[in-house]
């Protein structure tokens, strides 16, 4: 009997969508920093941000006190202002798209591809106006996006492409790690993302305008250098409005610690998706997370689409029956122009069909390395109970 009609729970306790693993050293790190003169934007940040640019293969990293605040700074180096349009997808988090209106721009929604639910290259070249400022993709799960498409469209119409790498860090497109291709890209190190700094995140670019946009942007818009003053050591200017999105020494130090393991926590949840392909693999209910060949995903997410017609409820009775099996199952994500202050700006429902559609059946499963092989045997015991149970005969 399911557990939600007062039967046996599969699992005792409940286990979350996704967590950080923090060990010993990780700690030891940080405690090292807390005893040390500096505890922001000292000697940590440029390590933490070396490490970064030395494992993505680019010329600079900029640290940030988490991803949105990245993205924010990455939009504004891109020049991103009053009457622009950014194109991205309606699957992701609010943050892809917020940057965008922090700065006056609009954001624009092109639709998903059906298959690895990412941002469809085709559907944003039909959206390019004059106004379109920059292309935003997002590594939806972890699995790249088509970059060479992205970047032979922003090429061809002289847009700035910025990558939301968000899911992706660690994972790789031909061969590659994330984060070379696109003008732009940003990582997140909020606890359930691939690394974790507390809060945190990072733009990866080659560009050296960008980059002293970035590091402007980040600390009020204050120059310390590079210009031709008698007025005194003391000095420095304010040269545009920026903000303070510093990150701390302490997040850098937890940083630099949790970089180390970024192949092998990839490996572990590459691992533990192979286990739920196998698991699932002759559950026709459920539609498996599609992977393109000459990609490496980085497991961010685990998806299952439910095939609602072979079921006789809706998405939401399969979620609160693993809900009460104790699988923390979570949906990743509720398209960001359905939400109140985005219909406020007149996006109609309707706008992206497939991602719209794709909403309705989806759920994410637990997926994160700390999770134990047993953990793993519980969430494909408890989704084959449930979906069982529900299955029309
Ligand atoms: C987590 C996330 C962000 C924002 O990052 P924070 O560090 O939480 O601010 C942006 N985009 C996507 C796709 C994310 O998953």
């Amino acid at each position: 009997m399911l557990a939600i009609h007062g039967g046996q729970p599969v699992r005792k306790s409940l286990l979350s969508y996704g967590q950080q693993w923090i060990g010993e050293e990780d700690i030891e790190a940080v405690v090292e920093t807390l005893r040390s003169p500096m505890l922001t934007q000292g000697p940590m940040i440029e390590e933490f941000e070396k490490k970064i640019s030395e494992y993505v293969g680019v010329k600079y990293a900029v640290a940030f006190c988490n991803g949105t605040a990245a993205l924010h700074a990455a939009y504004y180096a891109a020049g991103i202002t009053s009457g622009d349009e950014v194109i991205t997808t309606p699957i992701t988090f609010v943050a892809t798209a917020n940057s965008a209106l922090y700065l006056g721009a609009k954001p624009v929604f092109a639709d998903i591809d059906n298959q690895t639910y990412n941002l469809d290259p085709k559907k944003v070249e039909k959206l390019i106006t004059p106004r379109t400022k920059a292309i935003v993709p997002v590594d939806f799960t972890g699995q790249p996006v088509e970059y060479d498409s992205f970047r032979r469209l922003a090429d061809q119409y002289n847009l700035v492409f910025i990558s939301d790498g968000a899911h992706s860090f660690g994972a790789k497109y031909k061969g590659q790690p994330v984060g070379k291709c696109a003008d732009m890209t940003m990582f997140s190190f909020h606890p359930v993302k691939p690394i974790t700094t507390g809060e945190g995140g990072v733009i990866v670019t080659n560009n050296p305008d960008y980059y002293e946009k970035l590091q402007l942007f980040r600390s009020h818009g204050i120059k310390k250098s590079g210009f031709e003053t008698q007025e005194g050591p003391w000095y420095y200017e304010m040269v545009d409005l920026g903000m303070n999105y510093r990150m701390t020494d302490i997040q850098a130090s937890l940083g630099i610690a949790q970089i180390r393991k970024i192949d092998k926590f990839v490996k572990r949840r590459q691992e533990i998706a192979s286990i739920y392909n196998e698991g699932f693999k002759d559950e026709e209910i459920i539609g498996l997370p599609y992977q393109l060949t000459g990609q490496q995903s980085g497991w961010h997410l685990y998806i299952i689409r439910l095939n609602l017609q072979k079921l006789r409820v809706s998405r939401k009775e399969v979620f609160e029956a693993l809900r009460a099996e104790n699988i923390g199952v979570n949906v990743h994500y509720i398209p960001v122009h359905r939400h109140p202050y985005y219909q406020a700006l007149n996006y109609h429902i309707g706008l992206c069909p497939i991602a719209e559609k794709w909403y309705e059946e989806v759920i994410t499963i637990p997926l994160f390395p700390k999770m134990t092989d047993e953990d793993v045997t519980t969430v494909i015991t408890a989704v084959k109970k449930v979906v069982q149970f529900y299955k029309v005969d």
